[in-house]
């Protein structure tokens, strides 16, 4: 049986967690719990994080900052693209349970990709607060997903407000579903930044997209891959066409 320590306060999260070794985070536990339950996963201390006061959203100068234990269902109206993403994954009941943190952390899934939210903080060119060995460490995005969450304790995250915004996406046609594929595009501080989530483990920016804006070349960026849900090969072929609708949607508006 693993230890169970449920982290009362910021401060006892940190202080349990420590360096990260040997200690399993539990958020919304919408993809921990049943990789414990299967036997998959066997955790020897399993860090509770639900009362820790890690949740809430903050907005102050044109920045947004969210704590790492805020809902998915508390981020359906944050700025765009992340309110369609986080409004787009599984149902209510799942939103109301999983956590940006445990989204921005999703260990690659044989199953199904899970980390939509990471495109759209991709695009936002968000900030990433964390804590771990060596302290604490705020870092972009983009460095903390090619990182791998190993070892970190994410507080929260934070962007300034995109001038512009555009995602697109395929899911399937149930409330259980996972998101197929999910593209983000954002303009911040004058840049455009694509960024994709649900063809490979972890989402990815598409810098070729981003200096041409032809959506044919999002895929010199990005090698779709198989999975439960659908093949590389529709991938390839629906992701220039989920591109377009972004970049198109960011246009209008
Ligand atoms: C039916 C179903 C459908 C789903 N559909 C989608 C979908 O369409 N799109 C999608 O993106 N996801 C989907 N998911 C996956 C999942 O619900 C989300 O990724 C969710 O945001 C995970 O958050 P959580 O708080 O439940 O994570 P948890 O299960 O608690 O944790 C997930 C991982 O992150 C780590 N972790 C959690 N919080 C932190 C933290 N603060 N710091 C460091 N590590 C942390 C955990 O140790 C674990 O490894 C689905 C899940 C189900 C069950």
């Amino acid at each position: 049986m693993p230890e169970v320590i449920v982290a009362a306060s910021r401060a006892e999260a940190v202080e349990a967690f420590g360096d990260g070794a040997d200690v399993t985070v539990v958020a919304g536990g919408t993809i921990v719990m049943p990789e414990i339950t299967h036997g998959r996963l066997r955790p020897g201390r399993a860090l509770l994080i639900g009362r820790a006061g890690l949740a809430g959203i903050e907005r102050a100068g044109g920045r947004t900052t969210i704590g790492a234990g805020t809902t998915l269902a508390e981020l359906e109206d944050a700025a765009e693209p992340l309110g369609t993403c986080a409004r787009h994954v599984a149902d209510l009941e799942i939103r109301g349970q999983a956590t940006l943190g445990g989204n921005l952390c999703a260990p690659p899934g044989a199953e199904a990709p899970r980390g939509d939210l990471q495109a759209a903080l991709l695009a936002l060119d968000a900030r990433v607060h964390s804590t771990g060995a060596g302290g604490d460490r705020t870092e972009s995005v983009e460095e903390f997903l090619a990182a791998g969450p190993g070892g970190r304790l994410v507080l929260e995250v934070s962007f300034s407000d995109p001038e512009a915004a555009g995602t697109a996406g395929v899911r399937r046609p149930h409330a259980h579903a996972y998101t197929v594929l999910r593209v983000c595009a954002a303009r911040v501080g004058g840049e455009l930044r694509v960024a994709v989530s649900g063809a490979g483990p972890i989402a990815v920016r598409s810098r070729a997209v981003e200096s041409t804006q032809d959506p044919a070349r999002v895929l010199d960026d990005v090698t779709p891959q198989d999975d439960a849900l659908a093949s590389a090969w529709y991938r390839s072929r629906v992701l220039p066409v989920l591109v377009r609708r972004a970049l198109e949607e960011l246009e209008a508006r």
